[in-house]
């Protein structure tokens, strides 16, 4: 059995309101020419933030708008870029697509990459790695990189600012760490760092206090963003979303929570669902494939509703009929899902058994619930696609 353990994480995490304005002054020991790569949505907004922001400094911004994809043509687009202007730095702001590319493109050029996620929705930003898919948006796969961002730069005001339902979808997201990390320490699995090690006692003290966190502060959190507040529960939640979730899945590695993410796009529907809402209802499938103790599985869905996180398929939007399940647990029995980091032998028939009882269970405990939680947010908007 492999004994040497390894931790990796970004070189800084720096959170807290306004700070897209410092950016010039994060930026400042890596270089003076930056190329701020933008989502299109915040382009014209954040454009001029960072134009003015850089505006007293001696550093030389060029921003420019994301295409919308994390495709190979994109990461050429922008290596090509980088070089032509000798760019020292290289920054996305946006959403996941966003800040993949330019961590794909600063790691291709051995640049310096700082990251500014304009959601709390997953839990990837802090990682070492890159999700890159085909022009038309298909899969293509998932890549690793060197190593995570230099910074990690979290503006709780912009965070703030984005859809209530990306800050749920990263709270399931970040709910899986803990279960998952257990499922990795039972087994004796490896973690995502480089080639795969043991991991660290750091590291499943981050997972654990990532799950404290939720439960204390999540409720709160959700309903202070839902009045506009910007609290310390908020900020509390976008840490774990962030930050502890991402060293916490990085360092213990996934299990069946995730595996089950893998497995639903074989069902037609689920594209328009966020990472963090399937990995949500990911969670419930794996407290029941490993017969959680049936007192504290109650406590979680309780908690997992109240929030308006989705506990069953009808929650994602989604019907299941036998050869969609039967796909579905093919696919997460094929190749590395996750599902292999469980601490015992998993079956297809276990799979699809699980799902299906998942589903069952979900369904009747949120039924209980119906009328008496917090704005479903996951549920009323699992149609829409922002
Ligand atoms: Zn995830």
């Amino acid at each position: 059995m492999l004994t040497t353990r390894a931790f990796g994480a970004p070189f800084r995490y720096i959170q807290g309101p306004g700070e897209i304005k410092n950016l010039p002054a994060h930026c400042a020991s890596y270089g003076r020419k930056i190329l701020a790569l933008i989502d299109p949505f915040l382009f014209d907004r954040y454009s001029s933030v960072l134009h003015s922001a850089f505006q007293n400094s001696d550093q030389l911004l060029t921003t420019v708008k994301f295409n919308g994809e994390c495709c190979q043509e994109e990461v050429e687009r922008l290596m090509k870029l980088t070089m032509e202007q000798r760019i020292d730095v290289v920054c996305g702001l946006g959403g996941g697509k966003t800040l993949d590319t330019a961590k794909l493109t600063a790691c291709d050029l051995k640049k310096p990459v700082v990251v500014v996620p304009s959601s709390a929705s997953t839990d990837a930003p802090a990682s070492a790695m890159g999700v890159l898919y085909h022009p038309d948006g298909r899969h293509l796969r998932c890549q690793f990189l060197d190593h995570a961002p230099e910074l990690v730069l979290v503006d709780s005001q912009i965070i703030a600012q984005a859809p209530l339902r990306l800050f749920a979808a990263g709270i399931g997201d970040a709910l899986s760490t803990w279960f998952e990390a257990e499922a990795n320490r039972a087994s004796g699995s490896l973690n995502y760092v480089g080639s795969g090690f043991r991991a660290s006692l750091a590291a499943r003290a981050i997972a654990r206090r990532c799950h404290e966190a939720l439960l204390e502060d999540a409720p709160k959190a959700v309903d202070d963003l839902a009045a506009g507040r910007l609290t310390e529960a908020v900020e509390n939640v976008i840490e774990a979303n962030i930050l502890l979730s991402g060293l916490g899945f990085e360092n213990n590695g996934c299990a069946a929570a995730h595996a089950l993410h893998t497995g639903i796009h074989e069902l037609p529907g689920s594209e328009r669902l966020y990472h963090g809402e399937v990995v949500a209802f990911g969670v419930v499938f794996q407290l029941v494939l490993e017969k959680a103790e049936p007192k504290f599985f109650d406590e979680i869905l309780s908690f997992m509703i109240s929030l308006g996180l989705p506990v069953c398929f009808d929650d994602l939007g989604l019907s299941l009929d036998d050869s969609a399940l039967e796909a579905m647990s093919r696919r997460i029995m094929d190749g590395a899902s996750g599902i292999e980091a469980e601490p015992f032998a998993v079956t297809e028939e276990m799979v699809r058994k699980g799902l299906a009882e998942a589903d069952a269970v979900g369904y009747k405990r949120r039924r209980l619930f119906d009328g008496k939680t917090r704005p479903a947010f996951c549920r009323e908007k699992a149609g829409c696609s922002d």
